[in-house]
Formats: structure tokens, sequence, C-alpha cells
């Protein structure tokens, strides 16, 4: 197992420090080390899977889970009004670096489009 596979694993033990928004019994939020957007907060499920896919194979109640605590985020951040964005990277051309599935919450500021 790489470093980066078990990164998330150690934040979420406090092994690594992060600036936590949010837990509850099956997720954790913490802000992004690397801001995309004025608000960008990682939520990842304390059981790790290898994306979204998998996740949602194995455990549909725990994705149901991160979308409700992207939700409590952008309360937290006061965003929910503004609205926010919700990203799983997949893989490589997504860009996906750390293989623990995580919902990028985004906003506090007009986004731009995305893609190519
Ligand atoms: P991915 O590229 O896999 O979709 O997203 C991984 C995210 O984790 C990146 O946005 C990156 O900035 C963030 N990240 C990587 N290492 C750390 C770290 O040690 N602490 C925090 N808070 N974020 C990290």
């Amino acid at each position: 197992m790489s470093d980066a596979e078990t990164l998330f694993e150690r934040i979420i033990a406090g092994e690594i420090p992060s600036e936590k928004v949010y837990e509850d019994a099956t997720t954790y939020a913490f802000r992004d080390i690397a801001p995309q957007a004025r608000v960008h907060v990682l939520v990842v499920p304390k059981k790790r899977y290898r994306n979204v896919a998998e996740l949602a194979a194995a455990d549909p109640q725990v994705l149901a889970d991160i979308a409700l605590a992207a939700k409590k985020v952008a309360e937290l951040e006061g965003i929910d009004g503004s609205g926010y964005r919700v990203v799983f990277n997949t893989d490589g051309d997504a860009g996906q670096t750390v293989f623990h599935v995580h919902a990028h919450v985004l906003g506090g500021e007009q986004l731009g489009h995305f893609g190519r």
C-alpha cells in the first residue's frame, strides 16, 4: 500500500493534522491543503473504499451520508444558499491522487465550468 493510499486514514486517525470542519459516525470533513476555491473541503468516509463506484456498490448508505455531510459542510461554511459543487475524481484523467474515496465540496465564489 502506498503512502497516498493511507494518507486520509492517517488524517482521520489524527496522526496527520487537519483542519476539521465536520464529523459524524461515518464521515470526516476537513479543509483541502491546496484549496481550489474560497471554500474547499474534503468529505471522506471513515472506512476506505478506492472510489465512489466501489463505495456505492459496497455501502450505498455511506454514500448518502457523504452527500448529507457535504450539505452540512455547506451550511457550516455559509454557502448552502449561494451554491456549491460536489466532485468525486476517479482515476487518471480525472486527476485522482488519493485512493480513498473523497468528495470535494467547493464554493464560496462563482465557480468556472469544468471539463477540458
Ligand atoms: P484528488 O486529487 O485525489 O481528487 O484529491 C486529493 C486532494 O487531497 C487534493 O485536492 C489535495 O490538495 C488534498 N490533499 C493531499 N494531501 C493532503 C493533506 O495532507 N492534507 C489535506 N488537508 N489535504 C491534502
